[in-house]
């Protein structure tokens, strides 16, 4: 972990700044990146924001959105390149691997630059010069929040940039259900409000703006597609490239399944794997003891938190769920079902 002192040093003289985050941005990897680029540019900084792949429609109405440079590999690379490559300062928010964003993490790892990495990942890549990484918090736009109150600007977050940081910190925490909601994180959204954050709009925005088509897509997933194991806990779903088609499936429509799987009485485990032509690429989330982290790292090229993380697999989409149901047995002991704890009596 490093000093605040060190990146205050760093940003005491307008820079060149780059800012990247995670591939398929989510509302945390996004919302983090543009709310810190909202500050940095009201403190004189140059910044340009760039994205390894398209991200949900869901999120374009964050402020800063339309600067962004989404990174595609056929049509700009040359000019990611030059903007990797001159930045004086690069960020890297929310991921803490650099293959996790393709291409670019190589660009990144030469680039003569100071790396500043603020994450909330487990088991961080060593390759920043700074390292704001914190697994305990909840959301990367929450160590951002602090990072910016730290170095003495908490003044300088309006309402924008507090909409971006509060979509980060929304969906990381589950609308404030996971464990991971604490009171740093209740009181960090009370600064928020007197900045001037709306954040029934943001929910709004965030849940309440899906296509028709999506719902149908869920409505279908839930009825067809979705198996539940009870000897192991578990629930998973499979979506095939077809199906996706047949939905006229959009960045950010597969977001959230996992959840319903998760939501089942009992269930501890869910899985969502989707055949995405290249690979397919798994999500994990799981309630209480069982660390997903550990198993999306051990069998499928993985890792993130504990209880939400994420993999890939190579294979067909067939093979790859059959490698899944060969696992469950070897976990069985540690799939179980723990009870909801009961709040003592207050004397
Ligand atoms: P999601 O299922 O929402 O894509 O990802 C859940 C969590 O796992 C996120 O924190 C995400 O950053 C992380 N994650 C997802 N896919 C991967 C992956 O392939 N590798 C690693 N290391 N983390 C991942
Ligand atoms: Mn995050």
């Amino acid at each position: 972990m490093s000093t605040i002192s060190e990146l205050q040093e760093l940003l005491s003289q307008p820079r060149q700044v780059f800012i990247t985050t995670h591939h398929k941005p989510d509302a945390d990897a996004l919302g983090s990146s543009l709310g810190l680029a909202g500050y940095l540019r009201k403190k004189g900084h140059t910044v340009t924001v760039v994205t390894p792949s398209d991200y949900p429609d869901f999120l374009a109405w964050m402020p800063g959105n339309n600067e962004v440079v989404v990174y595609d590999s056929r049509q700009n690379d040359a000019q990611v390149q030059e903007i990797i490559g001159t930045a004086e300062v690069l960020f890297c928010l929310d991921f803490s691997c650099l293959n996790r964003i393709n291409e670019m993490g190589e660009y990144i790892r030469h680039a003569p630059g100071t790396k500043v990495l603020i994450d909330h990942h487990q088991e961080p890549e060593q390759f920043a010069d700074l390292d704001f990484s914190n697994s305990s918090a909840a959301a990367t736009a929450e160590l951002v929040f602090e990072v910016i109150r730290d170095l003495g600007d908490q003044d300088l977050i309006d309402a924008g940039i507090g909409e971006c940081l509060y979509a980060g910190i929304m969906t990381d925490t589950g609308s404030f259900r996971h464990p991971s909601t604490s009171r740093n994180v209740h009181l960090i959204i009370a600064e928020l409000l007197n900045a001037g954050i709306n954040l029934s709009d943001v929910h709004r925005r965030i849940y309440d703006s899906h296509s028709e088509m999506r719902l149908r897509f869920l409505g279908f997933v839930l009825k067809d597609k979705l198996r539940v194991l009870r000897e192991y806990n578990t629930a998973y779903i499979a979506i095939t490239q077809q199906e996706l088609k047949e939905y006229d499936s959009k960045t950010g429509d597969t977001e959230g399944l996992v959840n319903f799987a998760l939501s089942i009485e009992g269930i501890v485990f869910a899985a969502v794997l989707i055949d995405r032509g290249q690979a397919v690429k798994i999500s994990f989330r799981s309630v209480g003891d069982f660390s997903v982290s550990s198993f999306s790292r051990d069998h499928f090229q993985g890792g993130g938190h504990h209880n939400a993380s994420g993999g890939i697999s190579y294979t067909s989409l067939d093979s790859t769920v059959q490698r899944f149901l060969d696992l469950l047995p070897q976990y069985q002991s540690q799939l179980v079902t723990a009870p909801l704890a009961v709040a003592p009596p207050t004397v």
